[in-house]
Order: structure tokens, then sequence, then C-alpha cells
């Protein structure tokens, strides 16, 4: 018996996340969004982040941010946890919903959590390591989330938790309202995680749905909007289960710089955002529609910042030659299956989107 004894058996098959190394001219892969801040909102930041008293701890209460994440949502701070990024949110309620409970029937065995695939990893990641059993129910041929499949998966497993990502990453495509009314009325012993980190490129929002629903919680996020760099998520739900995820938060999760500027960002930058919003959903338009005249490439189409790509020859192949030529986007082909044949494109800049159209002109 040795320490590597007491190491969780989960980790044995498991990687390290690495995003892909190495110069790219253009990344397109991994959903942050384009470099349009203006000079005046950097410096803007900047000036800020001079502010800080660096010997002091950071605000534990987060009072500062949670105040201007309640006004932009329009909720309660008391209704708000925030995460260094919405990755810290999804451990933080796995630790709190993690309780074995009885089941109904004969099934006994560790607490599980349902989701979709494809969907975001980090969902099963994080499950996974912390002894959850996780079934995945595949997205429709139409790439969205199954709803009635999933009732089914849940009724059979009785998981803690449902996470649903609206918009799916990677798909781009969402749930309804009544899908999802529909998932937290009839799963009423289940929390339904709605992970809106797409939802500024979406038509239509659901975070009030957390009022009607006690077992339904939101997650949001800067990361896409352009301020990935200071790692902040938020969580939007009950009092109870903010309260009690409260008690599982690191007092100094969030540095004081990130706390700063992500209130500056939501207090102040609200026409920044609404610009770079309003240029990645007319790319995306242009975009899907010069893909879509390719031959043998189908798109999905997205209500995020990201194109779900179908090419009619192996993903790999098209992936491969576009990094070749200095463009960098996702591939799923080494999950195998039908998803052998998907990409995932990031919006950028229209001068980048325009290297990635042509890029792909003489690779296809
Ligand atoms: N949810 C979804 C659906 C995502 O795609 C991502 C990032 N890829 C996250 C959450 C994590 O975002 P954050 O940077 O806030 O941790």
């Amino acid at each position: 018996m040795g320490i590597n004894d007491l190491i969780r058996p989960e980790l044995g098959g498991i990687a390290p996340y690495v995003p892909v190394q190495g110069e790219f001219a253009v990344r397109l892969d991994a959903n942050e969004a384009p470099d349009l801040l203006s000079p005046a909102s950097a410096r803007r930041l900047a000036e800020a982040a001079a502010e800080t008293q660096w010997r002091r701890y950071p605000d534990a209460t987060l009072k500062e941010l949670r105040q201007a994440i309640a006004k932009y949502c329009e909720v309660s701070p008391e209704e708000i946890t925030v995460g260094a990024g919405s990755d810290e949110l999804i451990t933080l309620l796995l630790t709190v919903f993690s309780n074995a409970r009885p089941r109904s029937g004969a099934r006994r065995g560790p607490p599980s959590v349902v989701t979709s695939i494809p969907s975001f990893v980090m969902y099963k990641m994080s499950s996974k390591v912390r002894g959850f059993q996780v079934v995945e129910v595949p997205m429709g041929a139409d790439w969205r989330h199954q709803t009635d499949k999933l009732i089914l998966a849940s009724e059979m497993c009785e998981p803690h938790l449902l996470f649903l990502a609206s918009p799916n990453n990677p798909t781009g495509t969402v749930l309804s309202r009544e899908e999802i009314v529909q998932l937290a009325s009839t799963l009423p012993e289940t929390l339904i995680v709605l992970d809106e980190a797409y939802v500024d490129y979406a038509d239509v929002h659901h975070l009030d749905l957390f009022r009607e629903y006690p077992n339904l919680v939101v997650l949001r996020t800067l990361s896409k909007m352009g301020f990935a760099a200071l790692r902040i998520g938020w969580l939007i739900g009950n009092r109870e289960v903010v309260a009690e995820l409260e008690k599982v938060r690191q007092p100094y999760n969030i540095g004081t710089v990130s706390q700063r500027l992500a209130s500056v960002v939501l207090d102040e930058l609200g026409p920044e955002l609404e610009r770079i919003v309003e240029h990645v959903r007319s790319e995306r338009a242009r975009v899907s529609d010069a893909l879509d005249a390719f031959p043998g490439i189908t798109t999905t189409p997205s209500q995020a910042n990201f194109i779900w790509v179908r090419t009619e020859s192996p993903a790999e192949s098209v992936f491969t030659a576009l990094a070749d030529r200095g463009v960098l986007v996702r591939s799923f082909h080494k999950s195998g299956g039908r998803l052998a044949h998907q990409l995932r494109i990031t919006i950028g800049t229209r001068d980048e989107n325009d290297v990635l159209l042509k890029r792909l002109g003489e690779v296809l």
C-alpha cells in the first residue's frame, strides 16, 4: 500500500485539460468573444485595476460585484453566488448536492447526474472525479436536447443534478421555455442546472424561471462576452440554495482585480457588450450562409457565438488542413461516431472570419 492506492480510482482514466498549444494566426476554437474592446474601455479597466490595495485580501462577501450582477440581471444579491468561472460553480453544486438518498425500487449506488451529449465536457468531468455516475442522453438528429429522453433517463436513475446548456455547447441549439418548464416540473427531486453561458447571443433567456421552480438554478458567465481573462461566472437561484452554496464557496475565490473589473464591466460597459454581441450575431448570419454555400458543408442554426458544422469528409482532415494554414477551430473527431464529421467554429472579427472562409475554400 502506497499513496497511489489512496487516489480516487476515477482519476485513472482522466488527463488534465490542456488547450491546443502553438501559434495560430486565427484562433476560433475556444468560444471567446472577438477582440473588439474599445481603447477607452481598456483604459477604464486599467485605471480601475490600478486602485487595487495589493496587500489586502479580496472582499470575501463579494459585495460590490453581487450588487452589480443583481442590477444587471434584475435579481437580489441574496439570489447570487459568484464563482471563478461557471466551472467553479459546477463544482460547488456537485459538493452541495451529493448526499446519498434513498431510492425507489431496487436501485442502489453512487449519486448520479444526467446531461446531454455532446455538451459541455466539464459537467461530465467534474461529476466523474467526485464519484458521481454520469448518464448522457444523445442530442437528437437535429442536434437538439431530447427532453422526453432526458426525463426518461432521469426517472430511471433519479439523478441529483441535470445539467442543461442552452444554448448548448457545441451545437448552438436551445431548449424552448416549454421544454425547460416540463423538465423542472416533471423532476421536482432533481436540481435542474440551466447553463446560459451563451445566452447573450440568443433570442431569449429563461432566467426568471428560477423564481417559479425552486429546483432550478441558472448559470451565467462573463467569459463568452469578451472577459474570459477575469474568470467570473455566477449562479442565480433561490435564497436557500444560494445560502448552501455560500457555505462551500472558498471565501477568497475571486481576486480583488477580477471583482472590481467585473463590476466595472457590468456597471459601465453595457453598450460595449451590446456592440460586441451585435457584431457576433450579424457575423454569425453571414458566416453561416457562406459555410452553407460550400459543397460538403452543413451548418446547424446557432443561438451562440459559434457554429456547429458538419463536414462530408472526416472532420479531422479539415481540422488539420485548416490548422496547417494557421486557422484553429475545434474538432470532435476523437469522439467518433457522428461526431467524426463535426467541427465547432467560433465567430471572430470580420477579418478573422474572412480568413477562415478563404482557407476553408482552399481546403475543400
Ligand atoms: N458552460 C458552458 C456551456 C461552456 O461552454 C463553458 C465554457 N466553455 C462554461 C460553462 C465555462 O465557462 P467559464 O469560463 O465561466 O468557466
